[in-house]
This record gives structure tokens, sequence and C-alpha cells, in this order.
């Protein structure tokens, strides 16, 4: 038979696998991030009665621009942040992920290198690789922090066109103070006119306020924001940055035409409609991913601290290390999970119920090893 490695592929991808966590059917799923509560039925109704409005009209091609969705994204923006910002500051596309590989497209590319600091987000590692970006795996401190001393030496070093910083990070939770990222877009600007892209993936179950402000006369500066989780939407797939209108310009040059299908962004227009009730939702998420923090220490867990709506949680160097304790939670019917962080695992915030469930299932693997 055929495999992968005898079409003539990229040698890049030869002997890669793809990305993806297991998607397992176990009763208490807390392993990819996502919002455990489904869309309220009001909010269901309302995209029922927008996409039928949008079904009379699919003999045509979508908005190529996205106008109406990127004017409520910015207004989103505006109100929960403080930060005004328009429509031409805003860009949309079918999951944070293509825009992150959009801005790629545009920045990144053969003969550049973009930076990241691990453990972080593999996925920007891969849409580099994907797009024919060098990758730089830059450095943190043993508490997970970003180092800055360390960061700006290798930004000095490599002059990366394009550096990531994940804020909260993921898998660890970690926040980014707005002075590191300062401290960071410097380091790059001076290094090279470069891109620095501020992962905001999970920013709106922060301690700590966006970082969006930060694009304010910084045209290198990206902010990108997805409604897979805030939104509880990860279904939809609609991901969006906030930047100088200038970037949302180069990114046109890469996109597909009519990449986002008239139904996303009828969808993506009814959440929006629902703001208030989804962001409730967040509120709740934050308390029951701050219970985890509390419980999971007082078990004697090595706990980092998370802005986040998951945990990172160790340390297992026992024998057969975090997979070993992974496997014996799966064996509970929950699952949680394995990114590669020696020691570590990472468990996304359920329900109240799921929490207790995953709370029970560590217990008892607690005290089995022990
Ligand atoms: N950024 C980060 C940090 C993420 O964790 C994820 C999803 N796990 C994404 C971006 C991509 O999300 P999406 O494509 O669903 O918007």
């Amino acid at each position: 038979m055929t495999g992968i490695d005898d079409l003539p592929i990229r040698d890049e991808l030869r002997g890669k696998s793809p990305y993806g966590a297991p998607q397992l059917d176990v009763p208490v799923r807390l392993n990819t991030n996502e919002n455990p509560y489904p869309l309220p039925e009001p909010l269901v109704a309302r995209i029922a009665e927008r996409v039928a409005e949008a079904a009379r009209g699919l003999n045509r091609y979508p908005d190529r621009d996205a106008v109406e969705l990127r004017a409520g994204l910015a207004r989103y923006l505006s109100r929960t942040t403080g930060y005004e910002v328009t429509a031409e500051n805003v860009w949309a596309a079918n999951g944070s992920n293509e825009v992150l590989q959009q801005l790629l497209q545009a920045f990144g590319g053969p003969g550049r290198t973009a930076i990241g600091f691990d453990p972080s987000y593999s996925m920007h590692a891969l849409i580099a690789r994907g797009t024919g970006t060098g990758w730089v795996s830059g450095p943190r401190t043993d508490d997970f922090r970003i180092d800055v001393a360390a960061a700006r030496a290798a930004i000095a070093e490599h002059r990366p066109h394009v550096v990531f910083v994940c804020s909260p990070n993921n898998p660890t939770g970690t926040a980014v103070e707005a002075d590191i990222v300062l401290a960071l877009y410097e380091a790059a600007q001076a290094a090279r006119p470069s891109l620095v892209v501020v992962d905001e993936a999970y920013g709106e179950f922060s301690h700590r306020p966006s970082l969006l402000p930060l694009i304010d006369g910084r045209p290198g500066l990206v902010v990108s924001r997805t409604m897979s989780k805030a939104f509880g939407a990860a279904g939809l797939r609609l991901g969006y940055l906030a930047a100088a209108p200038a970037v949302v310009d180069a990114v046109q040059l890469v996109r597909l035409p009519y990449h986002l299908s008239a139904v996303t962004q009828a969808t993506a227009l009814a959440a929006l409609e629902h703001t208030d009730t989804l962001l409730g939702y967040v509120e709740q998420l934050k308390t029951e991913r701050d219970r985890l923090v509390t419980e999971l220490r007082a078990m004697g867990c090595e706990v980092t601290e998370s802005d986040a709506n998951f945990v990172q949680f160790g340390r297992f160097d026992g024998p057969g290390g975090a997979h070993a304790v992974w496997q014996a939670l799966l064996e509970r019917g929950v699952l949680v999970r394995d990114n590669g962080v020696p020691g570590r695992l990472r468990v996304t915030a359920g329900t109240p119920a799921e929490n207790d469930a995953f709370l029970d299932a560590m217990r008892a693997v607690l005290k089995e090893n022990d």
C-alpha cells in the first residue's frame, strides 16, 4: 500500500503525525479546553433564524470582507476591554488557527523565522511548519513564566519575523504582564521590523485585563481571539484578530476569497447578540477554575497559577510519570490532557459535576499511588 512517505510530499512533513487530542467517548471530557455549557436555547433559536435568512441567499457568495461581523466583533472588544476598535482593526477567519495561519502566510514563509516560548500552544510551531516558516523554541522559567532576559537574547540572536506570545498561555494557564509584552515588542523591533502576535484565545478567563490596548501606536502588534472558548462555540470555527488596519489589509492578500461562509457569519452574529449570557457562563467557569486550583493544592499537587479555563497540575515523577496518571484517570472515565510537559497534566474546567468527578478520580488515583 502507498504510504505518505511514498508520495512526493514536502520533506519537512515526512514522518510527521497530524495535530490532535484524542477524541474519546468517555463520561467526563476535560481535555480540549472546550466550554462545557451548550449554547442557551434562545441563542440556538436565534441561530436558526439567522441561518434561515442566510440560506435564502446561499446561491450567492458570502460577504467576502465579513464587514457586519467584523463591526460586531469590534463592538464586543471595545465594550469588554474599554479600548475602542472598529471594523477596520478587526479580521475574522475559521477559528483563530486560521487567523494565525494567515498571519504566517503574510508575515512568515520560506526564509523567515518565528519564535515562541515553550511549553506553549503547539499549533504555533505546526502552523509555522505548514507555511514553510522556520521555528525557534524560546525558553521559560521553571515556573512557566517568560524569562525576559533569555527571551530578549533569543530574539536578538535569531531576529525572528514573527514572535508568538500566548496569554493566558496554553498549556500552563500563565498570563503575561503588559510590560513583558512591551519588552519583547521592543526587542523584536530592534532586531528587525517584525510582528508580535499575542494569542488571547483564553483572554476572557483571565484575572488580568486584555492586552488589546497595547496595539495603540504599535503597528507590529496583533491580538488574536476566538469564539471557541468564552463564547462556547468551538464547533462554529470563528476566530478573529485586532490590530492596525494595515495588518488587516495584509492578511487580505493571502486569505482565500469568500473564506468565511455565510452560515458561519450568520451564526457568529447571532452569538454576539447573546454576549451577556455567554459571559455569565465565563464567570461560572472562572469560579470553577479557581476551585480546581484550590482543591488540587489541598491534595498536595503542584498547581500552576491559572488565568485560563484549564489548570496545569502535577508533579507526577513516579513510575510511568504523568502519562500513568492520565491513564489511571481515563480508567475512571475522566479524560484530561497529557501535553508532554514532564510530570504534569492539564485539566479543563467543566461543569461543577464534571469537576467533582475529576477531583474524586484524582483523590482515588493519588491514594492508590501512595
Ligand atoms: N490559540 C490557543 C492558545 C488555543 O489553545 C487554541 C485552541 N485550543 C487556539 C488558538 C485555536 O482555537 P480556534 O482555532 O478554535 O479558534
